[in-house]
């Protein structure tokens, strides 16, 4: 093998062998750019390092080779000590990976080579500075030596001499500081600093190696999916300087960062950052302030001529936004790094749309150039950055946005202020169903326990209302209506708090909001035509165009009212996919269901089925009358039975507090009783889905019923119905018979008594492993399937879905085991392979057999991926998130 490339061998698609910074500095040496000499040593070498635990035995020779190239180019050897040549030694893995070794500078320097360097450049100071820049970063990155000693020498030096800044040090006082860094060097790793430039050079290279094994990388790389077995590459590339002060021949130097194009906004101009007179790390150092990059062509004009010529040739060879690192060194300009920019999500679109103008990149790859995850970004309202704000804790990023109101600790409250005009805050520990009236006239949910999936994250994501979750350093007391922050700041109710629930951050007092013009587009209050439309609308407006011309997965929407379901249709949704009927019953029809449940004869179960029956049957008639021609497909009753039942210790305590005063309640006794029963340990686990069809006689028929005669009338009215029948929480081919049976029974009967067809469908959630592992059965009895992700997540891996975020994900996350909660992003390799099997077991039954998905994952980017990749027809989300479905369904197919 070969182990190491030249320059000028290499090429910008050569990123797994020389690692991007290798492959890039390559590249523009092909294009003739003024890069300084060098050569990269691969991650094939480095692998075999990893490996075997030293060097291949050729890498040796292989360099020697490459750097006898370098010093007859350059005229001048390594370490010369009359004229030396001088390298940086850098990593640079295929990804980028913060947190890895950095850059060792000026390696070639010497008790010799100090000497003619000074010469050469006609300056003292700038020579010994330089060496005692190289003994600092090598000393700490090579030798390990802890980085604050040198730090502190060279405090001392300044103190010394009673000066402040690192530039008023001369010559003589730094010759002092690098006897002071050898020292040090000397003391602490009991050898001295090496003089032979050539062991300086291999020393480095083998540092960046083992780089690639410390602890902050594993991490990085195991958070990040980066296989641990790639490697890093290690360029070795002759130093240049814009420190060397000007001569009376030549003009001075400096070093710099530019973009080809605004990162923020995307727009076509001069940005970037020049400092005069100084190196790479003097930036960050900030000993001077850097100039705009503009200005250079008043400081030096051909420079800055030629630095504009070679980023226009850099954006039309990588048709992108790029950005640069150059230095010039006494006049002449040198690109010492380039690579496809960082930008923000905004400036991501209309990049993307300005370089299809340019005839650069075509409609498929502008949809690479831009991801959902972005697109949510520009969705939600943000509060203004430059804004003043107090934060007073923070919790988990629920559901995205920014949210102003007053403090309030109990639903009711949040309604009665809401409804006299006031912006709220619904504060709570957690929430549970019966705070959905609350939540639903808040401006922003905030708990300080749960987690992303817990029932207040889940809502609020759903409604696309601003939500922060276990913020558990807030203590929320809603008996004294208020919340203590962990320094002791008190907020009563009334008080005015923002919640940022893209950050998770919490601020006391008001920061002003910024609406998102992208989802004023999407609701349809701006127009991407009109001619003073918004540039970033008009450049969603056409991504989100060719989304849906190359996209195979339809879009539906998790929408269980009228409301919701109007405006999915505006954000694009074909349909409704998942309709939560058991939402239909929280708040003021909760005590129905629980007069259903706690029924003691038929008498009062047919009674309370029959003034549930209406008023299902108008929310369905409204639902497909808003999604008329569409798809809905409604689930049948699946809630915990604990959640439609009084709180039981409540409920003890109430009527223990009427037997302590003689004054036993009949009603409240009996109920309790009926409470004991039902009570479950462990309600997801229990009673509920199509075990609850089956165990309360008439409930399902009853939806079914009301499905059915919503249906006919929406027919009636010369609509367009489309219902689906969907059965939650089935693990046996059994169950959805008897259901199936009795469904089509009461379906005939309305259709008989109506005269007219239907047309009905009717399906199943595959949610549980049991159902995934017999899908070729039950797709006997199914005309579709719908994967609930969310239960069959916890099913698979046995974790609690409300719970188990807000306690150990955290550790988990820490440790690496995963980078992303699979509540989150789909776990392709466990629940999603049951997902693919699962699916093909389905088909193989019957072949038309419909497949979508309706858990949380629908609408997560990476997740819709994965289900185009195994041939699902749909994704089914909430509301908020189908334009980042649409777009994502449009990139898995483009
Ligand atoms: C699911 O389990 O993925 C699902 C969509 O149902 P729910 O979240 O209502 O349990
Ligand atoms: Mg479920």
């Amino acid at each position: 093998a070969k182990f190491v490339y030249d320059f000028t061998e290499g090429n910008k698609d050569l990123k797994d062998l020389l690692g991007g910074k290798g492959a890039n500095l390559a590249e523009m040496t092909n294009l003739g750019l003024p890069v300084p000499p060098g050569f990269t040593i691969t991650t094939e070498a480095c692998k075999v390092y990893l490996d075997t635990g030293t060097e291949p035995a050729a890498l040796r020779a292989e360099v020697s080779e490459h750097l006898d190239a370098l010093e007859n180019k350059m005229g001048k050897k390594l370490g010369q000590a009359d004229d030396p040549l001088l390298v940086s030694v850098r990593s640079g893995a295929k990804f980028s990976m913060p947190g890895m070794m950095d850059t060792v500078l000026n390696i070639g320097l010497s008790d010799a080579s100090v000497v003619g360097l000074a010469a050469q450049a006609g300056d003292e100071r700038f020579a010994w500075d330089s060496y005692r820049r190289l003994i600092q970063m090598f000393g700490k990155t090579v030798l390990d030596v802890d980085g604050e000693l040198f730090e502190e020498a060279l405090e001392e030096a300044k103190r010394t001499k009673g000066v402040s800044v690192d530039v008023e040090l001369d010559a003589a006082d730094l010759r002092a500081l690098v006897g002071a860094f050898k020292d040090i060097v000397a003391k602490e790793t009991g050898r001295d600093f090496p003089q032979d430039p050539r062991v300086q050079m291999d020393l480095a290279v083998r540092a960046v190696f083992d780089s690639w094994h410390t602890d902050r990388a594993k991490l990085y790389r195991r958070q990040e999916r980066i296989p641990g077995d790639l490697g890093t590459a290690v360029n070795i590339c002759s130093m240049v300087f814009g420190n060397l002060g000007p001569t009376a021949t030549s003009l001075g130097g400096g070093t710099g960062v530019a973009f080809t194009r605004d990162p923020a906004s995307g727009q076509q101009g001069v940005y970037g950052d020049y400092l005069q007179n100084a190196q790479g790390e003097d930036v960050v150092a900030g000993i001077r302030n850097t100039v705009p990059l503009a200005d250079l062509e008043g400081i030096d004009k051909p420079a800055y001529d030629e630095l504009m010529r070679i980023m226009e040739t850099l954006e039309t060879h990588y048709r992108d936004l790029c950005d640069i690192e150059f230095t010039i060194e006494r006049g002449k300009l040198w690109m010492l790094q380039t690579r496809v920019g960082k930008r923000t999500a905004g400036a991501a679109f209309r990049i993307a749309t300005q370089l299809v103008d340019q005839g650069l990149i075509d409609e498929a790859e502008a949809l690479q150039r831009v991801n959902g995850a972005q697109l949510a970004q520009l969705m939600f309202p943000r509060f203004d950055l430059d804004a003043k704000a107090e934060m007073i804790g923070r919790g988990i990023a629920a559901s995205p946005g920014a949210a102003v109101g007053k403090a309030v600790f109990d639903s009711y409250t949040a309604v009665k202020w809401s409804r006299s005009g006031e912006k709220v805050i619904l504060i709570r520990r957690e929430t549970n169903p019966d705070d959905l009236n609350g939540m639903i006239a808040a401006e922003g949910i905030l708990t300080s326990r749960g987690g992303k999936t817990s029932h207040a994250a889940v809502v609020a994501r759903g409604m696309g209302k601003t939500c922060v979750c276990g913020a558990e350093e807030l203590e929320v007391d809603t008996k004294r209506r208020r919340l203590t922050t962990s320094d002791g700041t008190v907020i009563e109710e009334g008080d005015v708090v923002s919640i940022d629930g893209s950050s998770g951050k919490v601020y006391a007092g008001e920061v002003p909001v910024v609406p998102s013009p992208v989802v004023e587009y999407f609701e349809g209050r701006m127009h991407a035509g009109a001619d003073d439309a918004d540039e970033l609308v008009k450049a969603v407006h056409r991504i989100m165009a060719y989304a849906d011309r190359v996209r195979r997965l339809r879009v539906r929407a998790n929408a269980d009212n009228a409301e919701d379901a109007a405006r999915a249709r505006r954000f694009g949704a074909q349909g409704i996919g998942l309709c939560r009927t058991e939402h239909m019953f929280l708040g003021e029809r909760r005590e129905m269901v629980e007069r259903l449940i706690l029924a003691h004869t038929d008498a009062d179960r047919e009674a309370a089925l029959g003034d549930l029956l209406p008023l299902q049957k108008a929310d369905f008639i409204e639902l497909f009358e808003a999604m008329d021609g569409l798809p809905v497909t409604v689930r049948l009753l699946d809630p915990p039975l604990h959640e439609f039942l009084p709180d039981i210790t409540e409920l003890s305590v109430r009527v223990a507090l009427a037997e302590s005063r003689k004054d036993p309640n009949e009603n409240d006794l009996r109920l309790l009783q009926a409470v004991h029963k039902l009570h479950e340990q462990n309600p997801m686990l229990g009673l509920r889905g199509v075990r609850l069809g089956l165990v309360i006689p008439g409930l399902f028929a009853m939806q079914v019923r009301a499905i059915a005669e919503a249906a006919a009338e929406r027919k009636n009215a010369k609509g367009d119905p489309r219902a689906e029948i969907m059965i939650p929480l089935v693990g046996t081919v059994q169950e959805l018979e008897i259901v199936r049976d009795e469904a089509e029974r009461v379906i005939a009967e309305v259709e008989r008594s109506r005269g007219i067809s239907l047309k009905l469908t009717l399906g199943t959630m595959i949610e549980l492993p049991r159902a995934a592992l017999t899908a070729g059965q039950i797709a006997e009895s199914a005309d579709f399937f719908s994967f609930g992700t969310n239960d069959l997540t916890q099913t698979v891996w046995g974790f609690s879905r409300d719970d188990v975020e807000a306690s150990f994900f955290t550790a988990y996350l820490e440790k690496g085991i995963f980078g992303v909660s699979p509540f989150e992003t789909i776990d392709k390799d466990g629940v999603g392979s049951l997902v693919r099997s699962a699916a093909a077991a389905g088909r193989a039954t019957r072949p038309d057999l419909k497949l979508g998905v309706c858990g949380e994952h629908g609408g997560d980017p990476e997740s819709v991926h994965f289900f185009h990749e195994v041939g699902l027809d749909y994704v089914s989300c909430s509301p908020f998130r189908i334009p980042v479905a649409r777009l994502e369904a449009g990139r898995a197919a483009a």
